[in-house]
């Protein structure tokens, strides 16, 4: 594949400052350029691009041969028109597993430990003590993680080191190490029902559309907590409301949601049960430094007719 130029889209500062890929690819071979979607020429910069790093799909990008995603996730990307197109699509999968990890055993420790309740009594200026019932320690609990990953495993690998059992669900029933049963999403409602934290970790696709639905709910634990790291629609997000309103389940811990950013009118936001966090879940520093390792090895790759990292479509 003929791969001279590299377009780094603007859309990418969701993640990190473009600037810390063009500083990072520097050494490459080829030009690499910054380009805009929002600007009028856009389609003009696109065009000259062999290559592009991008957060946001838009058609121009099919004008490329390679189109990398910023994120693990590229259920935004209309991937019959890549294929139709001959594009390449490669995402970002791989970098998450650390940050992901630590973001979910942080919201297992908050409910555990009533961080999150001490946290909204500090805003009112209010000491109060928790009733004597009401923290708990996570050690000894069980975790089912759906989805395993590089989202999954480390989850597992830090709920593991600290003391909870875990069980799994995916697709491939093959063993995992540190998850003590592997589940197929036939079972999920089995899966479920014995876990006191439910944390998901799936690509969307429209197998897992709304695979956490009102019957995976009444199967989940009165004092279980749902952890959704993966996407938004991945859980119906009227039953999910339905079942914290209901004390079906005990609680939430939401990094990503149907509609982005949560709309104001959301009940989510009121509910003192639930930790909502603005996609984050996967935030770090050392981002833009990673996705520039991907990108840099598939360059030398597809330069070298071999097949890029992390190839979807
Ligand atoms: P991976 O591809 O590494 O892992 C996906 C896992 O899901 C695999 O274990 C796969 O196993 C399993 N899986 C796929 N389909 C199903 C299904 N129908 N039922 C059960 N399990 C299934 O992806 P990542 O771990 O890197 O990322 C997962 C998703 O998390 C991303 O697609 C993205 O949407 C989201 N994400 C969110 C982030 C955030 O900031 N909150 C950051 C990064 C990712 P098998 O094939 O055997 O089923």
């Amino acid at each position: 594949m003929r791969l001279d130029t590299l377009g780094i889209d603007r859309s990418v500062s969701v993640l990190f400052p473009p600037a810390v890929l063009l500083e990072r690819l520097e050494e490459l071979p080829i030009e690499t350029v910054l380009i805009d979607g929002d600007s009028e020429s856009a389609s003009d910069s696109t065009e000259r691009c062999d290559g592009v790093v991008t957060f946001e799909y838009r058609p121009s990008l099919l004008n490329a041969s390679w189109v990398h995603s910023v994120q693990a996730g590229v259920d935004r990307f209309p991937l019959e028109r890549f294929r139709e197109a001959n594009v390449r699509l490669t995402n970002s999968t791989g970098l998450h597993g650390d940050a992901i990890g630590e973001t979910v055993v942080g919201y297992m420790l908050a409910f555990a430990r009533r961080l999150h309740t001490h946290v909204a009594n500090q805003r009112e200026r209010r000491w109060s003590r928790p009733e004597w019932d009401e923290p708990w320690t996570i050690a000894g609990e069980r975790a089912c993680v759906v989805g395993l990953g590089s989202l999954g495993r480390g989850v597992v690998d830090r709920a593991t080191g600290l003391g909870l059992d875990v069980d799994g669900v995916r697709r491939t029933p093959i063993p995992e190490p540190g998850v003590d049963q592997i589940y197929t999403p036939d079972a999920l409602e089995t899966a479920v029902s014995d876990a006191r934290f439910v944390v998901l970790a799936v690509p969307l696709t429209a197998e897992t559309e709304e695979m956490i639905d009102a019957d995976v709910f009444a199967a989940m634990r009165e004092d279980a907590y749902l952890i959704n790291v993966a996407r938004g629609s991945v859980v119906d997000q009227r039953a999910l409301v339905r079942a914290l309103e209901d004390g079906g389940i005990a609680g939430a811990a939401l990094d990503v949601f149907e509609t982005e950013p949560l709309p104001e009118s959301s009940p989510l936001w009121e509910m003192d049960q639930v930790i909502v966090t603005p996609h984050a879940g996967s935030a770090t520093r050392q981002y833009g430094d990673h996705v520039a390792s991907i990108v840099a090895e598939s360059v030398r790759r597809l330069r070298a007719g071999e097949e890029p990292v992390n190839h979807v479509c």
